[in-house]
């Protein structure tokens, strides 16, 4: 037959209160062992030691008797008895007389009829000698010496000891000692069992509220910690901050996710507007061949058109799309001031009567990019000439202020209603998508992150119907910036109006 394998408890409190019994049992077994030898040692010592004395008394009692007798002798002949053994037992001990022939010459009345049996070594050797002999039920410590009389060898007497009480008193030691120790470990046990379920029972509750989050995958549970600050405590509250961390990224895993998609939706929807044109008028003109010249030179125009606006978007989807694999930007100092006097002679160029005006200080240096500076302020005077009627003005500033580069551009255009001011930075937002003559939505986005890339932001103000003003600003060493951009990056704030005047006025 085989024994199954013994295995150790799978539980953390099993294993304590299998090891807990494990020790305390292996200490009490030794210190009873211990202590029970010792008892066991000090009474043998004892019942030698009594028996010694004995034989000692009896000696010493013959050895009086002698000298009474050889005095007596000398004078008249007088018959004095040898000492009575009994005298010198107990109900409880034995004495027995033997001459050195081995001839038993008197015994203890406690001895009855029983003799004590002789001890060969004494016998032999003169020597006294303990032993333990059987006799009737029970044993009995027997310890013989020579008798001296008169410095003479005269026989031998034999002392003796029942065992039976104390080796009764040891096995009611053993017994108690053995019943004790099962007990004391079996309490232990259920203690430490009990004590143990109770400190792990918040561990248990981790568990299952980890499982079940694994399985319903429900980031938003929580473990109720618990009143201790222990270990467990500890646990579950690092647990519980743990939660709080993964929910936040999964909620924006989630948010990136959704605008990833937002994202690419929009993307495919705007490049479809522009190629449907394209693929119509192209269409048109192969399938209508006595198409006037007017109407030929319009669609070739629309197609042109269409082309340019979507390779700016393909332009604009690219440098977001860069953006958002994390490009850094590549830095070195930027004369800011000619930089917006060079991009002003160029959106000059694309203005259709809007009047553009610099403001700047002979130099401001400043580490930066400088394509993705003038991309910055392109974008800006763009949309400036685009939502400004022919003949409004659009004012170019440039300023510093504590070590930060301020650049407004505000112009006299239709402004931006307040519902619409505060998402003109999300991509591909529009406020009237039919008036934005070619835009994609994706300028201010990029300006956006081109300032963020600097250790800047943007603020847009707006009046709606009299202008607006967007503000960037970049500090002069972006590197050396603390600024916690996060929460700050844009803001958009609606401008005072003093006595009918806007501040956005850039006259
Ligand atoms: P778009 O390419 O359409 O101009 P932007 O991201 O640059 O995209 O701008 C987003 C929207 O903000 C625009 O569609 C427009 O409605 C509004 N906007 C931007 N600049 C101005 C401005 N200077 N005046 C009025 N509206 C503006």
């Amino acid at each position: 037959m085989q024994l199954p394998p013994l295995h150790a408890p799978r539980t953390l409190r099993g294993r304590l209160t299998l090891w807990n019994v494990l020790i305390l049992g292996v200490v009490l077994v030794l210190f009873t062992l211990v202590v029970y030898s010792i008892l066991a040692h000090s009474l043998s010592v004892e019942v030698e030691r009594s028996l010694d004395e004995r034989a000692d008394q009896i000696n010493t009692a013959f050895q009086q008797q002698a000298s009474y007798l050889s005095r007596f002798r000398q004078h008249q002949s007088v018959n004095i008895p040898p000492p009575n053994p009994s005298t010198f037992a107990s109900s409880d001990s034995f004495v027995q007389i033997v001459s050195l022939d081995g001839q038993v010459l008197g015994t203890s009345d406690s001895l009855g009829n029983a003799n004590l049996p002789l001890d060969a070594v004494t016998f032999q050797s003169g020597q006294p000698h303990y032993q333990t002999v059987q006799l009737g039920h029970g044993s009995v410590e027997v310890y013989s010496r020579p008798l001296v009389i008169n410095e003479q060898v005269i026989g031998v007497v034999q002392v003796g000891r029942p065992l039976g009480p104390i080796q009764h008193a040891l096995g009611q030691l053993r017994l108690f000692a053995g019943l004790g120790l099962v007990a004391a470990l079996i309490l232990s046990g259920l203690v430490v069992s009990a004590v143990s379920g109770k400190a792990l029972r918040p561990l248990e509750r981790l568990i299952r509220t980890a499982e079940s989050i694994g399985s319903s995958r429900d980031l938003s549970r929580r473990v109720t910690p618990p009143s201790s600050d222990d270990e467990v405590g500890r646990l579950t509250l690092t647990f519980n901050q743990m939660l709080s961390r993964l929910e936040a990224s999964d909620r924006q895993l989630r948010e990136s996710l959704e605008t990833q998609r937002r994202f690419t939706a929009d993307a495919s929807h705007e490049l479809r507007t522009p190629l449907t044109s394209i693929r119509g008028n192209s269409g048109m003109l192969m399938q209508v061949p006595d198409m006037t010249a007017e109407d030929r030179a319009e669609a070739v125009e629309e197609i042109h058109r269409e082309a340019e606006r979507m390779s700016r978007l393909v332009g604009d989807l690219l440098t977001l799309a860069r953006a958002d694999a994390g490009l850094a930007l590549k830095r070195e100092p930027v004369e800011m001031a000619s930089l917006v006097q060079s991009v002003a002679s160029q959106a000059r160029m694309l203005a259709s009567g809007q009047r553009i005006v610099v403001e700047a200080p002979d130099s401001v240096m400043l580490m930066g990019s400088p394509d993705a500076l003038r991309q910055l302020v392109l974008i800006l005077l763009d949309n400036a000439i685009k939502y400004t009627s022919s003949g409004g003005l659009i004012k170019l500033r440039l300023s510093l202020y504590n070590q930060v580069v301020v650049l407004t551009v505000a112009d006299t255009g239709v402004g931006i209603s307040p519902e619409h001011l505060p998402h003109v930075f999300e991509r591909f937002y529009r406020v009237d998508p039919a008036r934005t003559a070619g835009g994609t939505g994706l300028g201010l986005s990029i300006a956006q992150w081109i300032a963020q890339q600097h250790g800047g932001y943007i603020e847009a103000e707006s009046i709606s119907g009299r202008g607006s003003a967007f503000t960037v600003h970049l500090p002069m060493d972006s590197s050396s910036t603390e600024r916690e951009f996060a929460s700050t990056d844009v803001q958009q704030t609606q401008p005072t109006d003093v006595d009918g005047q806007t501040e956005l006025s850039p006259s």
